[in-house]
């Protein structure tokens, strides 16, 4: 089985301005100088340019958190992916249950921007994930196949194979509460059967687990044989526990 580098991104959501965002680089970088993990921030749209600036020379990637699928056109308020590109941003994620949620992203929007971020080389954090309501109704791999099966749509085999998946249950999610190691273990290797029957080259495919994890917890679910790294939120936004989430990948 070939083996999988860890993947570790800080999701910041609508937080930081851009002296704040420099700020983090700057106590990030002395602690992960040593990581060979891929490390990648996701800043708002604002701060992109900073965050990519301060981390250059490093092994830090930078991710914009959503991008529309055309390259320009009259869609108010929307960033498209050469527009990101132009900037140096090398990833873009797809798909977080809060756009879903609150701005009406659709899994068949989630099929058209897949292959626009890869004709762009951007690389795809698509992020699929179950409700409470879907989990206590036995439905999560229901959901979740529905989800990759609808988001992947537009891509072939080899195109799949570039994206990286990111497992988030929505109930756990900036609640504190995390998804056990059994269930994160068994929905990512679900996913990877996914990926598998779909022709992709899965076992080379980053799946990570996002939902409230921390230092605290991280070693025991990046130890899981499916679960090959991490999207943070809450604890990405402090360099220290964030670095600490690195230092427990390997
Ligand atoms: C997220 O926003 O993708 C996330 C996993 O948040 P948190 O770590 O705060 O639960």
């Amino acid at each position: 089985m070939p083996e999988r580098t860890p993947y570790i991104a800080a999701n910041w959501k609508m937080h930081k301005t851009v002296a704040e965002a420099a700020e983090f680089v700057d106590a990030l970088l002395p602690r992960i100088a040593a990581t060979q993990c891929d490390v990648v921030v996701c800043p708002p749209f604002t701060a992109l340019a900073e965050v990519v600036e301060r981390r250059r020379g490093t092994a830090v990637r930078v991710a914009a958190q959503n991008m529309h699928e055309e390259e320009s056109g009259a869609y108010t308020g929307e960033v498209s992916a050469p527009m990101l590109v132009e900037l140096d941003v090398e990833a873009v994620v797809l798909g977080h249950s809060e756009r879903r949620q609150h701005f009406g992203e659709t899994d068949e929007a989630l099929a058209r921007k897949l292959p626009a971020a890869l004709a762009a080389d951007l690389e795809p954090i698509l992020c699929v994930g179950e409700s409470e309501a879907a989990r206590d109704a036995g439905e999560t791999e229901e959901v979740l196949e529905r989800q990759l099966q609808t988001d992947l749509g537009g891509l072939d085999s080899a195109q799949i194979s570039r994206v990286v998946i990111a497992y988030e249950p929505i109930w756990a999610i900036g609640t504190g509460r995390t998804a056990t190691p059994e269930q994160a273990q068994e929905v990512c290797a679900f996913i990877r059967d996914v990926l598998r029957m779909r022709g992709a080259a899965a076992d080379e495919i980053r799946i990570l687990y996002g939902g409230s994890m921390k230092p605290g917890n991280a070693a025991e679910l990046l130890a899981l044989p499916d679960v090959d790294g991490g999207l943070i939120g809450g604890a990405g936004l402090d360099p220290e526990d964030f670095a600490a989430i690195v230092d427990a990948a390997g």
